[in-house]
């Protein structure tokens, strides 16, 4: 009989692969290192708080997703964002701005200068760029559409999704859909619109329309009802630190109850952080690139999620949450209005805030007691809110390397796990630090590997179409 599959961490991309190669009848073992699964997940409900220190939302961006939810038997359990939390606020002039949905919004706003507007008008004729050489995100921005976008609207937006730094992100790795409308289309307002056609063809959606997914319980539910469905073949508490790669297959060593033991697989899905493969003890030359990935740098971010009486939020909190540009000046990166998103993430009468601190722009903030991590959040939510009371509830955790940056040459990193697929066949690379960071490309970074490592399997490796 083959030798299971080993899936190494139970972060959503290694539960999702596991399960698919489970349902595709292909024996596997997922093994986690502590003691619970879902990775950066994190939803925890107290005193009738539901705080989510990790991802809020899933971006309903591919059928494949609903087709997971739905094979974990969660479609009753799935909720959708409230329609009331549509706005998206920035903020500008130290107070929070709704940004405009519709062109004639965007004209009339105050969000920018007459100046940064009409550059929108200029922007179809700027030239594309010369693909030889790579575009941090700040450097494409400004070139498009100037300066004043990059400084108060793209550097916000960074820092939400990426905690991150635009000069150093880079466009084609970060944003690779940016880069693609400009290649492609030659403007990213043309593309915008005929993009849209495509992606309704292919039954996709893009994340700035995607509906927002989260579950009764919070987004812990997915990962806890996978790792259910996985029965005995997850193993918690099973920290791997070895990798040898056999004539027939792999062995993988792991610890189970503080003792060193060797299994025996067919093939290995690393579905753990960069910064954790690189830290695998390895035998062989041929490993020894893993290394490198090492290399890929994940910031400190600090979730602060506060509770406030309702009545002394002077804010309507119509909307998604609010991002904040560097050149205001706050300690937050933003926050999200996570009660707004769904109702039942506070007791009635009040209200949950989920505010993000550090990442490239402040990472020593992280390093501060949560005492001080809570005033200053609860300072700069005070300011742009109108808050008057204090907090009635108030937790926080630490990522200690919360998200990965595709900085500029990225393609080195991608290389070497493409290079490795091809050199140590029956290893595999997925998840946050390959395709993209969302909790929704690695969703389906995992459901696709599973695709790979049964072809692998049953077919033997996929080989470059003869030229
Ligand atoms: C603060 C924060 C907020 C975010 N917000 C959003 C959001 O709103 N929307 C969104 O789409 N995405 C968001 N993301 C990104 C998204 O959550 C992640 O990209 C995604 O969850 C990553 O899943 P993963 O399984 O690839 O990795 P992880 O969740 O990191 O899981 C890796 C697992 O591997 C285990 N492991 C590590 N080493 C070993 C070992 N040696 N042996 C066995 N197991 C090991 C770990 O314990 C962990 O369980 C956010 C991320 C963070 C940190």
């Amino acid at each position: 009989m083959m030798n299971p599959v080993a899936v190494i961490g139970a972060g959503i991309t290694g539960l999702v692969a596991a399960f698919r190669l489970q349902q595709k009848k292909i024996p596997v073992v997922l093994y986690e290192a502590s003691g619970r699964a879902g990775g950066v997940i994190q939803s925890v409900r107290d005193q009738g708080y539901l705080a989510e220190f990790g991802p809020n939302t899933l971006l309903d961006t591919s059928p494949k997703l609903r087709e997971i939810i739905k094979g974990a038997g969660l479609e009753p359990r799935m909720m959708y964002s409230d329609e009331g939390a549509g706005n998206r606020y920035l903020v500008r002039h130290r107070k929070t701005i709704a940004m405009p949905a519709t062109p004639v919004g965007f004209f009339r706003s105050e969000l920018f200068s007459w100046r940064a507007k009409l550059m929108l008008f200029r922007e179809p004729f700027v030239r594309r760029w010369d693909n030889r050489y790579e575009e941090s995100v700040a450097q494409f921005v400004i070139r498009r559409l100037g300066r004043e976008f990059l400084d108060y609207a793209i550097d916000a937006l960074v820092a939400g999704i990426y905690a991150g730094d635009p000069f150093r992100l880079s466009v084609i790795h970060g944003f690779p859909r940016l880069h693609a409308l400009e290649q492609r289309y030659g403007s990213m307002i043309k593309g915008q619109i005929l993009g849209a056609r495509e992606r309704k063809r292919r039954a996709e959606v893009s994340k700035q329309d995607a509906k927002k997914i989260s579950f009764d319980e919070g987004l812990q539910v997915l990962p806890d009802t996978l790792l259910k469905n996985l029965g005995a073949a997850a193993r918690i508490n099973t920290p791997v630190t070895r990798l040898r790669k056999l004539a027939d297959g792999w062995e993988v060593e792991f610890q189970s109850a503080g003792a060193p033991q060797q299994a025996r697989h067919s093939g290995v899905l690393l579905a753990v952080p960069a910064h954790q493969i690189a830290r695998l003890q390895i035998e062989g030359s041929t490993l020894a690139p893993l290394a490198t990935l090492g290399r890929i740098h994940y910031p400190p971010v600090a979730s602060v999620v506060l509770g406030f009486r309702r009545e002394d939020v002077h804010h309507p909190l119509d909307g998604f949450g609010m991002l904040i540009p560097k050149v205001e000046q706050f300690n937050i990166l933003g926050a999200l209005f996570s009660s707004s998103l769904f109702p039942n993430r506070a007791p009635a009468g009040h209200v949950t805030i989920t505010s993000y601190v550090g990442g490239m722009r402040n990472p020593a903030l992280t390093a501060k007691p949560p005492d001080e991590l809570y005033e200053l959040t609860a300072r700069d939510l005070g300011l742009l809110l109108g808050i008057t009371g204090r907090p009635t509830f108030r937790h926080c955790v630490i990522y200690d390397q919360a998200i990965p940056q595709y900085e500029v040459g990225y393609g080195q990193f991608k290389q070497v796990m493409d290079d490795l697929e091809q050199a140590a066949p029956g290893l595999f690379f997925a998840g946050h630090y390959r395709h993209g960071i969302s909790l929704g490309d690695s969703m389906v970074s995992a459901y696709d590997v599973a695709d790979r490592i049964e072809q692998n399997l049953r077919r033997g490796p996929e080989r470059p179409a003869a030229a």
